[in-house]
């Protein structure tokens, strides 16, 4: 687990001035990594760190010569860090991440020789255009949250909310990388088979309840071997960062298709994650403890130990908004739906890679592994359409005088996250957004 060091001091100001601004994302202490160039340009893609409303191009801030002085470590991982993929970057080590945030960190603060240099690398992010910033080899969804679990197992299955395995295994499946796009990402409404209520024959034809999921998304740093699983105490070792993560998803197909192997075409047609990616190390002061209720199992030994007991769980606070194509049109701007936290979920970042890997799977650098839907407790901070209607029957009133049950086309769903905690500066994640395209229907 990463420690507090010089870098999270929240007396650190630098000397881009919107770093400082109130409400700020990006500010010193957060240094995340995307992989941008500028926008409708034909320039190569490459690594960048944020900075206030600025994105530093790695590339350039490699040539300019400011971090000749750094350590070899830092040298080395910056030159992988401005890469058009971060996964030669994710492969390296925790010691290396940390030895590249402490070059930038002193880089950018106030008073730092390397201005004069850094400056002509600054790009305005209002003038970039992102892509996935990792080539994604496997991308698996896990279903981390209790209170989604149960939401979702009433609706399906009244009679056994929850499966009895849930508070034993983490719960997950393999997705699908090939349609994983980046905030800003709009896809066609999928089509496929659904049962209609009271038939006895599917249908063919769009998706009529289309949802998405709020999610975050972890990033593996190292790899492990075929056959040696990664144990819970080395298991964050192997984790490089976090970002947000909509899983789209098509509730009727999903009704229809999951049994018995899970979801499949409901779930693999899109998934957007935002551009950046914030590492472990700058979420550090936003630890909180791993705790289970003690009527409930406690986690078999692979899945536990002390640090996660401690300081296992996350708080990322996290934020659904929709913005209709009325509200759009009047400028009416997006309204939220959900505010929660990450610190809800039933299983940590680390239990979800020693639980993968324990069999023998090899996890590899640039895989995604999305927490699954953070519903938290109360309804007001679930997560998906599904929960928020009660599988559809009670029509959600917005702001606008609209209403709805599931998505419309060219509704687009922002997801936003950010974490804040005493004695540290806050930080955020920017925002995932996508947009519901109508559906293409297929020639004759
Ligand atoms: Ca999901």
């Amino acid at each position: 687990m990463p420690p507090i060091n010089e870098t999270h001091d929240p007396a650190l100001r630098s000397w881009v001035g919107s770093a400082q601004e109130p409400g700020c994302d990006f500010p010193l202490q957060n240094l995340p990594h995307a992989v941008f160039r500028r926008a409708g340009s034909s320039e190569p893609w490459r690594g960048g760190v944020a900075i206030g409303d600025q994105v530093l191009d790695l590339a350039a801030a490699l040539a300019s010569g400011a971090f000749d002085a750094a350590s070899a470590a830092a040298r080395e991982a910056l030159a992988d860090a401005a890469l058009p993929a971060l996964n030669a970057l994710m492969a390296r080590s925790p010691e290396d991440w940390s030895a590249l945030r402490l070059a930038l960190s002193r880089a950018l603060r106030e008073g730092a020789a390397a201005q004069a240099r850094l400056a002509p690398a600054l790009v305005p992010q209002a003038q970039v255009e992102y892509t996935v910033p990792a080539h994604i080899g496997d991308y698996t969804d896990f279903y981390t949250s209790v209170h989604h679990a149960t939401n979702i197992g009433r609706l399906f299955r009244p009679d056994q909310p929850l499966m009895p395995n849930y508070k034993w295994v983490p719960i997950g499946y393999h997705g699908r990388a090939s349609t994983i796009g980046v905030s800003g990402q709009a896809f066609a409404r999928p089509q496929g088979q659904t049962l209609p209520a009271g038939a006895t024959q599917p249908v063919f034809g769009a998706c009529q309840r289309l949802d998405y999921e709020l999610e975050l998304g972890l990033y593996i740093g190292a790899g492990n071997a075929p056959g040696e699983p990664i144990p819970i105490g080395q298991a964050e070792r192997h984790l490089f960062g976090v970002c947000l993560l909509n899983d789209w998803s098509a509730r009727d197909i999903q009704a229809w298709e999951y049994q018995p192997l899970g979801p499949f075409l409901s779930k693999n047609f899109a998934t957007t994650v935002s551009p950046w990616v914030v590492t472990l190390e700058a979420l550090a002061p936003f630890r909180v403890p791993f705790v289970r209720p003690v009527e409930d199992p406690q986690p078999l030994p692979y899945l536990d130990d002390a640090q996660q007991r401690r300081a296992g769980a996350i708080d990322v606070q996290l934020e659904v908004w929709l913005e209709t194509e009325a509200s759009r049109a009047a400028g009416g701007g997006a309204m939220r739906l959900t505010r929660t936290s990450y610190r809800h979920a039933y299983w940590t970042p680390a239990q979800l890679v020693a639980h993968h890997s324990v069999n023998g799977c090899a996890l590899q650098p640039g895989d995604l592994l999305g927490t699954g839907t953070l519903s938290g407790p109360t309804p007001g901070e679930a997560g998906a359409l599904i929960e928020l209607t009660r599988g559809g029957r009670e029509p959600l009133a917005l702001p606008d005088g609209s209403s709805r049950t599931f998505l419309r086309d060219g509704d687009a769903v922002i997801l936003r996250g950010w974490c804040e905690a005493p004695g540290a500066a806050r930080i955020g994640f920017g925002e995932c957004r996508g947009t519901v395209l109508p559906a293409r229907h297929p020639a004759g």
